[in-house]
């Protein structure tokens, strides 16, 4: 266990005596990446025991330590799907939430642009699907106006999007991690859970090993699966069949490149076609504005987190944004980090939704899978997590 960190007492005695259930919690977590901890924040309460339970040696080290940042809008997404109203919902409360507790944020605004003539249809199209969305603020605005907020810029045309910003993501886990911990849950790192059974008559008893490989099990009346890229497995552990439900996880990988000698004060986006698997390599300052290009998009053949960035496609990555960049200099481009979408989307196929669900229709009551919880799940995070609270009511 990580140092300083409490170690839950269902552990210390299961350890001691033996792999029966030696203690009952009433919610676990499994997976401390930014929506589980947004959960544990929101459903730990005074006499309701909730442990989270994860893998790695610290919260949020895979797609939540590895994403643009950008506190979406929501205005890509089909009308009342839970990306489109989660999104919305979680915009808000995210800036509620930087405001109150002193989290470092920025209200910056972005535009989405239309390189030449032949995105100008494109932008329209996602135009009106931000208004039908009711995203506040929305305005189209002339190429001649963006150059004079953003000299860098060149378009034909954009759409300015106000209540897009940028978050320190670190700061605002460690702000659900702490709530929540303050609120009574406990976290455990470095233990992962290789089993779930649902016991006889409601709950599910579950089997987790540690780093030094020591294999336990307990009692949960309930659970949440935030497991992130392994949300499939994890549901699957529970006796689901995720090619039939259609749970069975895509990866697609998005590289970053860091950019410098360039100076741009909020997201740029491209216009992106319907049913694209990304926004597009979009330029996004971070809060300490340093400069990233990406992420692209692309599907893994294995299971592998392979966060490698190809230095090879920087030249790919220089003629995305040369289209509506001036300036930037190809050498200044350096290969950054790169992150894994859980997709629930095939390659070529449909946009899919969150799957956010208590599975008692599929004979599991209480199990509550997250699964496809790609972007904007960040944004998404608080608003999932009130959900969350709700089924577990
Ligand atoms: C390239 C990229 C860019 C993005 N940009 C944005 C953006 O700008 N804005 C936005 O809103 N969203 C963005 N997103 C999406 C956002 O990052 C994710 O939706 C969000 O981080 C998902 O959080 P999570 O907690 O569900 O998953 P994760 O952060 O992946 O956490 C899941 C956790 O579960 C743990 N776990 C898995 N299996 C087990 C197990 N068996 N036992 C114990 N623990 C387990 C994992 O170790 C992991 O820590 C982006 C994503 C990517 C990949």
């Amino acid at each position: 266990m990580e140092e300083g960190l409490p170690v839950p007492s269902i552990f210390l005695h299961a350890k001691t005596e033996g792999i029966e259930p030696m203690e009952k919690v009433d919610v676990t977590i499994i997976g401390a990446g930014i929506v589980g901890l947004a959960c544990a924040q929101q459903i730990a309460e005074p006499g309701r025991q909730v442990l989270v339970i994860e893998k790695n040696a610290h919260f949020g080290m895979e797609s939540s330590s590895r994403n643009s940042e950008v506190i979406h809008s929501g205005l890509y997404y089909p009308y009342q799907s839970l990306k489109h109203t989660l999104c919305m919902e979680g915009n808000q409360l995210i800036y509620s939430i930087c405001a109150k507790k002193g989290i470092p944020y920025r209200k910056s605004g972005k535009y989405v642009v239309a390189a030449n003539n032949a995105h100008e249809k494109d932008l329209h199209r996602l135009f009106a699907n931000a208004k039908k969305n009711g995203i506040a603020g929305v305005s189209l605005v002339s190429g001649a106006q963006v150059r004079k907020n953003e000299p860098a810029v060149r378009c034909t045309s954009a759409m300015f999007v106000p209540s897009t910003g940028i978050v320190d993501s670190h700061q605002l886990m460690e702000y659900f991690l702490s709530d929540a911990q303050g609120k009574g849950a406990e976290v455990v790192f470095n233990v992962a859970v290789t089993g779930i059974e649902k016991a006889g008559g409601s709950g599910y008893y579950i089997w987790v090993k540690d780093a030094d490989g020591q294999p336990f099990k307990f009692y949960s009346d309930r659970v949440v699966n935030s497991a992130g890229l392994d949300a499939d497995d994890v549901a699957q552990m529970a006796g689901m069949d995720v090619d039939k439900e259609s749970y069975a996880l895509s990866y697609c990988k998005g590289s970053y490149f860091a950019a410098s000698g360039l100076n741009i004060s909020r997201p740029i986006y491209p216009v992106v076609e319907k049913d694209s698997v990304s926004l597009g390599i979009h330029v996004t300052p971070d809060l300490a504005a340093r400069l990233r290009l990406g992420p692209d998009a692309e599907y893994l053949q294995s299971r592998e987190k392979n966060y490698r960035v190809n230095q090879e496609k920087k030249e790919s990555f220089f003629a995305s944004v040369n289209r509506f960049l001036e300036g930037l200099d190809p050498s200044c481009l350096s290969a950054d980090t790169a992150g894994i979408r859980p997709k629930l989307q095939k390659p070529g196929g449909p946009e899919k939704d969150f799957v956010i669900v208590d599975e008692k229709e599929k004979g599991l009551e209480g199990f509550i899978n997250l699964i496809g919880i790609e972007s904007p799940g960040l944004t998404a995070s608080p608003a999932i997590a009130k959900m969350v609270k709700k089924l577990i009511a």
